[in-house]
């Protein structure tokens, strides 16, 4: 990995040991301990290096080029025991398009209520609500500009439009290692379709994954370890579709959601796209 540059520590032990080097001339140091066959051979490679004149390279810039052969370790702790879909690589960034949600806080009681229907299930609640235009994809990081300004051209043709909620529904995730209650929306037209057709053309120029041949759109509201579908019961689903039901009555403008704009999420940054028409 690093052909043609000289790597060696430069910690204060590795700079004591050299200056020794200079006045050892058998194979003992200072204290008459006796160095080993490897260490001999270390110490003159590194004799040859410098009286050839070859700079020393410092750790910081040493890290950069760490090694990386050594597989990353998922610790599925540090995300709430959340599974990754696919192998963290180095590199690649997860991404994501999806259309944010601008939630209040009579968005946030009716979540309250729907996870407390779902007890003793353990339901978390979501971080950040949204409609989703994408699986969560791997993308190169060097592509990253690419895509967004793909998406970008894509999204100048796409319409503004009015989803509503219509129902309670739960979802699994492919791997089935977690469940999903969400809100299902719909746009009238299909307006979401347009989205999604949009989103598909420009990852597929990227050889990623497409969406759903048969998308439900939704907001998922929590969130479990696990496919606990089988231990939802059916008065669960009731009471579900009854507190969705109830809510909407009561602020019947809670039930349509403005989309004006699509978010592209890439690791840790974040693109916006407005739709203008
Ligand atoms: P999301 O909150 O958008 O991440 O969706 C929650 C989960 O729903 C995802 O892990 C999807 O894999 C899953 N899902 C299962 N079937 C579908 C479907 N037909 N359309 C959209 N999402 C789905």
């Amino acid at each position: 990995m690093l052909s043609g540059l000289v790597s060696y520590s430069d910690s204060d032990d590795d700079k004591s040991e050299e200056s020794n080097d200079c006045h050892i001339s058998n194979n003992s140091d200072e204290r008459g301990v006796k160095r080993s066959h490897s260490q001999e051979v270390n110490l003159e490679t590194k004799k040859v290096k410098q009286s050839a004149g070859i700079l020393p390279i410092p750790d910081t810039i040493k890290s950069l080029f760490a090694d990386k052969s050594q597989p990353y370790q998922d610790d599925p702790e540090k995300h709430g025991g959340r599974i990754r879909s696919f192998a963290h690589e180095e590199g690649s960034w997860a991404t994501h398009v999806h259309i944010p949600y601008a939630y209040d806080s009579r968005f946030e009681n009716l979540v309250q209520e729907l996870l407390l229907c779902l007890r003793p299930l353990d339901f978390k609640p979501i971080d950040n609500f949204h409609i989703s235009l994408s699986r969560t994809v791997s993308l190169r990081h060097h592509w990253i500009k690419s895509l967004t300004d793909s998406l970008q051209a894509k999204a100048r043709m796409l319409h503004k439009c009015y989803c509503e909620m219509v129902g309670v529904k739960l979802y699994t995730n492919d791997e089935k290692n977690r469940t999903f209650v969400a809100v299902e929306v719909q746009s009238h037209p299909d307006v979401l379709r347009d989205y999604i057709l949009a989103v598909d053309s420009c990852l597929e120029e990227f050889g990623l994954q497409k969406y759903y041949k048969d998308p439900s759109f939704h907001l998922s509201v929590g969130w479990c370890v696990g496919d606990v579908l089988p231990d939802v019961l059916e008065e669960q689903r009731r009471q579900l579709q009854a507190v969705l039901d109830r809510h909407l009555h009561t602020d019947s403008d809670l039930k349509l959601i403005p989309v004006d704009q699509i978010q592209c999420k890439a690791g840790n940054k974040s693109f916006t796209f407005t739709l203008d028409t």
